[in-house]
């Protein structure tokens, strides 16, 4: 018999791992393609996967309305840490505490050149219910319409 020790998800990511990592990113998440059909169920119309270039920031929202200017941006807990679930690992806190500062100061930096560019910014966390979520979006296009 052999004990296999699979590793920890907090173990910092080799090459391939980190390639995977960035794969696992890139793929919708679940919380946001409820979000997404609760709002395409609404009528409402989006884009997704856009790429933006302000400033020499690239915000990547999650979902964009691009007449409203409004963009939405679905944050996985651990990775831009939430205050209720994205405690920092402390296993290699020194690898992972760097990165998800990254994260942070990225993110802030997107906000900010949204803003700057008249987009109004809203930040969803992937442990939010998917209908509040999507509410809360319909809310913030039916101020700026
Ligand atoms: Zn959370």
């Amino acid at each position: 018999m052999t004990s296999s020790s699979s590793p920890s998800p907090l173990t910092p990511p080799t090459a391939s791992r980190s390639r995977n990592m960035a794969a696992i990113k890139r793929r919708d998440t679940q919380p946001e393609r409820a979000i997404r059909s609760l709002l395409h169920a609404a009528g409402k119309r989006y884009r997704v996967d856009v790429r933006m270039e302000l400033g020499g920031v690239r915000p990547r929202p999650d979902i964009v309305f691009s007449r409203a200017r409004v963009a939405v941006f679905v944050d996985g807990c651990f990775w831009h840490c939430c205050p209720e679930h994205g405690r920092h690992p402390r296993t290699n806190s020194s690898y992972w505490g760097p990165k998800l500062e990254r994260n942070r100061t990225r993110d802030r930096a997107a906000d900010e050149a949204l803003a700057a560019a008249g987009w109004t910014v809203i930040r969803i966390w992937e442990h939010e219910a998917p209908q509040k979520a999507a509410e809360r979006i319909m809310m913030v296009l039916n101020t700026v319409a």
